[in-house]
């Protein structure tokens, strides 16, 4: 028998399946590390950002905006 086979008390790895290593928690490798974030980062920054670029690129200040009557 072999009794080398740790008991993964928390998860798999989420990529592969394979027993998380705690050195790349939660995934088992680098590698898988690398994919998940690679997946993660073209899954958030696919989505289009509203700049908010030209906030007071419009108004100069000091204008006399605040000075109605
Ligand atoms: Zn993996």
């Amino acid at each position: 028998m072999n009794e080398i086979v740790r008991k993964t008390s928390a998860a798999n790895c989420p990529i592969c399946s394979k027993p998380t290593d705690v050195a790349f928690k939660p995934f088992c490798s680098k590698r898988c590390a690398d994919i998940d974030l690679n997946r993660w980062l073209s899954g958030v920054y696919a989505v289009p950002v509203k700049e908010i670029d030209d906030e007071d690129g419009d108004k100069l200040p000091g204008s006399d905006e605040g000075d109605k009557s």
